[in-house]
């Protein structure tokens, strides 16, 4: 079990020193606890406590990197098992699954799909995360081939090399052993080799048995000769053993049972109902999801979810601050302030899109905060409306001087205009009335 900052605490010198950085041995106790500090910071402790504090505050789960640059996955660093205690850290990454019995032209087109596709939800540009190259063909020239050409095409995105046997990886490794290829899989009778494989190209590795005791201890030797670039898979064949074999993993990691601290692998296209586990893997603790490639509104449940799913709770959904046009305005056009929480955005939109009504939208940065809990503290005030206003160079877009504020906001209404100079019209605290509003208070 991790320990808690009390714990730590007693293991710390207390000195108070603030050597480490922190005020305090409690607040850098803390820190630890949470998963964010670095024993080494403080240079008072002895080799065992050290040790002991170093196994105790790493998260339970290993951060592994699949592929190198702008493209490549983090995944892992995981701590806790339910989303409500705390943030989910790394999302898993989902690969679409091509062949290497598959045509040329469909092997490109996936990876185009793979590396071109996105969508944009609440502000977030969401996409793939790479391609998984099965052998099918059992040839090691096809197999290198194929690899090969993804390759040279320069897609630049991470890869999941998937093969029966050592050779067939190490015929395709030459081509992308560089680029951090995720291999796929090392198993009791082929354990040595592919960890030698995996150290020499310095790739993340994963184990696979579908037998939990005999997957957690090869994974424990695996550790001895590759550390912890490692994942784990269960090989479930049906969504209740990806349930069971996945919250079971997990539960083990937080107790830090030896070899369970690794991120899940999950190959979806092996179970039946593949959407139904792609959804059940992003839920249930995956760190990689191979799958076929999805149908669009599939895709676009998955990315959907994952985004949710990894989305911190205690960290509002932003919009950028700034100025944004609905419509085609012009410099008659209504002016409409409000704050940057995604929810108060697009909510506000929806209902200014209904009216038909071009207009500005001029969102201040209040740190995500919607409109009364940004007025409550403070982060909604004279001062960072004054700066919205004059950031967004309001005063060369429109050529009136009103801005309506939201309704929650009319107590600040007196103070905006004393410190910005436009005249301040106090908008509807409901935005489904915006549409009566603009009737009678503008166009009048
Ligand atoms: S360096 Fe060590 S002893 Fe000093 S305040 Fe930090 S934790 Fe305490």
């Amino acid at each position: 079990m991790a320990l808690k900052a009390l714990d730590i605490y007693k293991i710390l010198p207390k000195k108070n020193c603030k050597e480490c950085g922190e005020p305090t041995c409690l607040t850098f106790a803390m820190k630890l606890a949470s998963g964010k500090g670095d024993v080494n910071l403080c240079p008072y402790l002895d080799a065992e406590a050290r040790e002991l504090l170093g196994a105790s505050t790493k998260p339970p789960v290993a951060k592994v990197t699949i592929g190198v640059g702008e493209r490549s996955v983090t995944i892992g660093e995981e701590t806790v098992f339910f989303r409500h205690e705390k943030t989910f850290v790394h999302p898993p990454g989902i690969f679409f699954e091509v062949s290497d019995l598959d045509s040329d032209e469909a092997i490109h087109a996936v990876a185009t799909r793979v590396f071109s596709e996105s969508f944009v939800r609440i502000g977030q540009s969401l996409q793939w995360s790479g391609l998984a190259v099965r052998c099918r063909s059992q040839s090691p020239e096809r197999y290198a081939a194929v690899v090969d050409s993804i390759e040279k095409k320069g897609y630049h995105l991470p890869l999941v090399l998937v093969a029966d046997t050592p050779a067939l990886l190490e015929a395709a490794l030459p081509r992308a052993g560089q680029f951090r290829p995720l291999l796929h899989a090392a198993r009791q009778d082929t354990a040595n080799e592919m960890s030698t494989l995996a150290r020499n190209y310095g790739c993340p590795l994963v184990v696979a048995d579908p037998d939990h005791d005999r997957l957690l201890s090869l994974a424990t030797r695996s550790e001895g000769a590759i550390g912890q670039d490692l994942l784990l898979d269960a090989s479930p064949a049906t969504l209740r053993e990806l349930l069971v074999s996945s919250s079971r993993i997990r539960m083990e990691a937080i107790s830090r049972v030896p070899g369970a601290g690794y991120p899940l692998y999950v190959d979806a296209g092996g179970i039946e109902g593949t959407i139904s586990a792609v959804l059940l893997a992003v839920l249930k603790f995956g760190g990689v999801i191979v799958t076929p490639p999805l149908d669009a509104a599939s895709a676009r449940a998955a990315l959907t979810l994952r985004q949710n799913i990894y989305t911190d709770p205690q960290r509002p959904i932003q919009m950028s601050p700034g100025l944004y046009r609905l419509g085609n305005p012009g410099p008659d056009s209504p002016v409409f302030l409000t704050v940057n929480f995604s929810l108060t955005y697009f909510t506000l939109t929806s209902y200014l899109e209904a009216t038909g009504e071009p207009c500005y939208l001029l969102l201040a940065d209040t740190e995500g905060l919607s409109v009364l809990t940004a007025v409550a503290s403070g982060k909604l005030s004279e001062t960072t409306v004054k700066e919205a206003v004059q950031k967004a160079g309001l005063e060369n877009v429109v050529s009136h001087r009103t801005l309506i504020i939201p309704g929650y906001a009319a107590p600040l209404s007196g103070k905006i205009e004393d410190a910005t100079g436009w005249k301040v019209l106090v908008g509807p605290r409901d935005a489904a009335e915006v549409g009566e509003f603009l009737e009678k208070e503008w166009h009048s």
